[in-house]
């Protein structure tokens, strides 16, 4: 499943930089997740729960924003949103657009709890 490798990664990132902030654990790591892309939401939460136990991730939230396809029309300029499959300008029926989001896989922010007497807070 592709989704294991992407939370895998995605695992690994978070924890690093929670261990630099001397975190105690994470509570909640928000993604930001392309509609072009060919990733579901439902694996991503699958392999979250399988991989997270035993790291500073276990127990938190995986919250997946997803950003719409959007393109920009090279005749006219119309920047549009679209889905997978239809990618048209809506101005002047153009088919070629360059993509300007849609295929993004980040990691959007970080909430983690800090050791008392620290000040916890939300990190990008
Ligand atoms: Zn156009």
């Amino acid at each position: 499943m592709h989704e294991m490798g992407i939370v895998s990664g995605i695992l690994t990132a978070s924890v690093e930089s929670a261990a630099r902030e001397n975190a105690t654990r994470i509570n909640e790591i928000r993604i930001r997740v392309g509609e072009l892309t060919e990733i579901v939401d439902d694996a991503l939460h699958f392999a979250f729960e399988a991989l997270s136990p035993g790291t500073l991730a276990e127990g938190a939230t995986l919250v997946v924003e997803r950003v719409p396809g959007r393109s920009r029309c090279v005749e006219c300029g119309t920047t549009f949103n679209h889905g997978r499959f239809d990618v048209e300008c809506p101005s002047c029926k153009n088919y070629f657009c360059e993509l300007v989001e849609g295929r993004e896989l980040e990691i959007e922010s970080i909430d983690i709890d800090l050791p008392d007497g620290a000040e916890a807070g939300e990190r990008s």
